[in-house]
């Protein structure tokens, strides 16, 4: 067979993965991005010196205790990032209760033996619930989970009835657990700090616990870490590696439209009317985009209309960001705390705030000056057409909001950290809007479908189109929760189904 030719959209970590997998298959890769960098939602960018992280608070695999590091090392050598992990994942301040010592703060350590002793001290009269809480997450660690399993299909049969079999207890424990949240653990609990802490977690949302448990027994083993430098320099070892391997990419370069024929996709139509055919056309860009906009809605089932007019999962929230460089050295204070509001935030978008989550990048000497800070202060909002609407129709409204809405933030900042207003060199406000403009993100989701309670509902976005040929589609969407791990792996799976359907040996090569 000649040498398939493939058009990629889209330069984030999904279409990154699939275009560095595909070119080791022998396939002619090219990549259409808009943006003029790369990563995606995988991104910082700089202002006045100082550097804000859009992405990469944890990454699942950044050390050798987890499968998914075995991934991320097939396409970028690991030895060369350096990964920080955290001793405390993060401090959470409750309103109501304090613990036996006087403190209003839960310390969400990383290390579970840790994290048990600590719960056991604070609430001895929950011990049997805190050890079952811990357990499954050992239990997870015994198994090389989520990367393996995505192999198991390609084994021999009798080898994999064997790795199935290990995987009972695993599988006892996941379907105990599924209808387990946050709240239904909370509510097991006795001790009144330890139950507002938990159902705090997730700032007060409902979420399964396994959400909790499978990034939990990760940082436990300090492969859930953040990459020094920042979101943007991990995603341009991709960038290095991709085009290392002979792929090419145009920056700079939307595409308009996906031009099919007779329910074959054909070429991709960009900017200036340019076509480029293909044999393959795949998209790693959002799926509403390359579905209704893209393809015009051609190509849907029931399942994907329910989705579009939200009547399946729901979006995953979009972000507030609103970031700050301050000429002050805030090393000595905790990188990460959510706390309590005494005057809650109300945002323009209407959204009530009433706790705030300030993130120190204290640990990352890039991304500041020495001597100075940089600060993010993060919200979830569900309230995202809000912003969308306005950042269309009425631009100077927008900006207008947005300068009300980060001095709203750094009021209960300056309170909170003890007069830091005079130092303030830089404000930057990122909006729902903002991550639709530079990543097409539908609603401005940040990690696409939400997996909230809904832990393994089908996902009606495939990586194939119904009636469409020659047509595949890989990102973060393709499953709920989104993530860096869920994009490389999109990538790594469809690169698989498209050799196995071209009778080809799926094969990785590096030279690390
Ligand atoms: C605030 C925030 C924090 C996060 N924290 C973490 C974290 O700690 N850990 C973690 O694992 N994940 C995290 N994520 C999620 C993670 O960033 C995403 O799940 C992942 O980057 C998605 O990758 P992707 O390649 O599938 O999609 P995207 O990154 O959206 O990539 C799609 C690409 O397609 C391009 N594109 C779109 N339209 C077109 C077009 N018409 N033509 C050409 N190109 C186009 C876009 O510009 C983009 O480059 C976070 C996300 C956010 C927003």
């Amino acid at each position: 067979m000649s040498t398939r030719k493939v058009n990629i959209i889209g330069a984030g970590i999904s279409g990154l993965s699939l275009g560095c997998y595909l070119q080791m298959n022998g396939y002619e890769t090219q990549i259409f991005e808009k943006h003029n960098i790369p990563g995606g939602l995988c991104t910082s960018w700089e202002k006045s010196g100082y550097t804000f992280d859009g992405c990469a608070h944890w990454i699942l695999g950044s050390d050798t205790g987890s499968s998914f590091y075995k991934v991320w090392n097939e396409l970028i050598d690991m030895r060369k990032v350096q990964w920080v992990n955290h001793d405390i994942r993060m401090f959470i301040e409750v309103k109501n209760n304090r613990d036996k010592y006087g403190s209003n703060t839960f310390r969400f350590y990383t290390n579970l033996d840790k994290l048990q002793d600590y719960l056991i001290d604070i609430a001895p009269e929950d011990e049997q619930e805190i050890r079952a809480f811990i357990k499954p997450m050992r239990i997870i660690q015994k198994f090389d989970m989520p990367p393996i399993m995505d192999e198991l299909p390609l084994i021999p049969s009798i080898i994999r009835g064997v790795k199935m079999a290990r995987y009972a207890e695993f599988l006892f424990w996941f379907l105990k657990l599924l209808g387990q949240t946050n709240y239904t653990f909370a509510q097991k609990l006795k001790n009144p700090f330890l139950k507002e802490s938990f159902e705090m977690l997730y700032d007060g949302e409902e979420v399964n616990l396994l959400v909790i448990y499978f990034p939990m027994a990760s940082f436990d083993k300090k492969s859930a870490g953040y990459p020094l430098g920042g979101s943007l320099k991990f995603a341009e070892r991709f960038e290095q590696r991709y085009l290392e391997l002979g792929g090419k990419i145009h920056y700079h370069t939307p595409v308009h439209k996906i031009l099919t024929e007779n329910g074959v996709a054909k070429a991709l139509e960009v900017r200036h009317g340019k076509i480029h055919p293909s044999d393959l056309t795949i998209s790693c860009a959002d799926w509403y985009l390359t579905t209704f906009e893209l393809l015009e809605g051609r190509f849907v089932n029931k399942a994907m209309l329910d989705l579009k007019e939200g009547r399946s999962l729901e979006v995953f929230f979009s972000v507030m960001q609103v970031s700050f460089g301050i000429n002050k050295d805030l090393s000595h204070l905790p990188h990460l705390t959510r706390y309590p509001l005494q005057q809650p935030i109300v945002s323009p978008d209407g959204t009530t705030y009433d706790r705030m989550e300030v993130h120190i990048y204290n640990y990352d000497p890039a991304m500041a000056p020495e001597g100075k800070s940089s600060v993010i202060v993060s919200f979830y909002t569900k309230n995202r057409e809000f912003w969308i609407d306005h950042r269309k129709n009425n631009r100077a409204e927008y900006r207008r909001i947005k300068a009300d809405f980060a001095e709203k933030v750094l009021q209960q900042l300056d309170q909170r950290l003890g007069g830091i207003r005079q130092f303030v060199e830089v404000t930057d406000v990122a909006t729902p809007a903002t991550i639709l403009r530079y990543t097409g993100n539908w609603k401005g989701s940040a990690q696409g479908l939400m997996a909230g309670k809904n832990f393994l509902a089908p996902v009606p976005i495939k990586f194939k189109f119904p009636g469409l040929k020659n047509f595949y589609y890989a990102s973060h969407w393709n499953r709920p929760s989104g993530g860096l791990p869920i994009a490389i792996m999109s990538g790594r799976q469809l690169a698989q189904m498209i050799c196995k359907e071209d009778g080809k040996r799926f094969t990785v090569s590096k030279d690390w």
